[in-house]
């Protein structure tokens, strides 16, 4: 690894990673952890093309470059750029436009908006432990008219007309530690509860409003229902820390992003996920966890825009 300090600062890893060498080895070193291995037949044994920066693998004579097998896979950009944006995507609170990130990279928003797309994709979250303790559960509704409205009145205008033009969030998060939110065909009693009981451990504390989809769930968890309609929190029975998150998931809807295209929201979900979950790390740790995801992710353009 290089002699400079890690970055710690947006500027400092944009001069950092402006380096091609020290791109390529700072990935290198993440992805193959003890020494390079070819991605076509798994040989170790290899040869270093330095003004290339690619390898050669001995066994099966093939040519590999670091980015082979990850999301920069077939991506003229350099790591120069790739890595400053994973920086930008990891830290930005709010979420980046394609437009900003165009700008602060010098590349065409064509490729911003690629490259962003990429980047939410190693920001999902993998696999996760379930939930236990006390966790809260909330549901919430993106787009057109329910935007503005309060929850209570925005329920009773739902359930009135489907509301089969907004997209339906459902959210869980265990008070302490982490959101697992999605987005749902629906909010019926066997959607949610499926989720609920294929992420919550049974016994656990249990907080939601009075949807009539949560009717049933005390036989299982030790249920409580918050009364919106109530001027006052009742103690412990609230969903605090859900509506924070639908907070930071709706600002960087409505304030960053110019449109969403519905196919595109549980990406966006995915993003503020990972902001609101990673948020006691500083900037360097946040960018490290993209990082290390990074590895072996590959999508394609067709399969981002819905035509593969
Ligand atoms: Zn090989």
């Amino acid at each position: 690894m290089s002699k400079n300090p890690l970055p710690s600062t947006l500027l400092e890893a944009v001069r950092y990673f402006s380096d091609l060498d020290v791109a390529t080895e700072y990935v290198a070193k993440l992805r193959w952890p003890s020494g390079p291995v070819c991605p076509n037949c798994g040989g170790l044994d290899h040869s270093f093309l330095k003004t290339r920066r690619i390898w050669k693998c001995k066994a099966c004579k093939k040519q590999f470059s670091v980015k082979v097998g990850t999301i920069f896979e077939d991506s003229a950009l350099g790591l120069d750029k790739w890595l400053p944006a994973i920086w930008l995507a990891a830290n930005s609170k709010n979420g980046i436009s394609s437009y900003e990130l165009a700008r602060a990279l010098g590349v065409t928003q064509k490729s911003a908006w690629f490259m962003l797309h990429r980047i939410r994709l190693a920001m999902q979250a993998k696999s996760f432990n379930k939930f236990s303790g006390e966790v809260e559960i909330d549901e919430t509704y993106i787009g057109g008219l329910a935007r503005n409205m309060h929850k209570s009145v925005r329920k009773q205008k739902i359930s009135g007309t489907g509301g089969t033009n907004k997209a339906k969030v459902f959210g869980m998060i265990e008070r302490g530690g982490i959101v697992r939110a999605e987005v749902v065909p629906d909010v019926k009693r066997s959607t949610l509860q499926k989720r609920i009981r294929e992420s919550i451990e049974p016994g656990s504390s249990i907080y939601t409003d009075r949807m009539h989809s949560y009717i049933g769930l005390d036989a299982d968890y030790d249920h409580r229902v918050v009364d919106h309609m109530e001027c006052y929190v009742d103690g412990r029975v609230h969903t605090n820390y859900m509506e924070n998150f639908w907070s930071l998931l709706k600002r960087g809807l409505h304030g960053t992003y110019v449109s969403v295209q519905p196919f595109h929201l549980f990406r966006y979900l995915d993003e503020r996920m990972f902001t609101f979950n990673m948020r006691e790390l500083d900037d360097y740790g946040r960018f490290a966890n993209v990082m290390q995801a990074v590895a072996g992710r590959r999508v394609t353009y067709a399969e981002l825009i819905g035509q593969a």
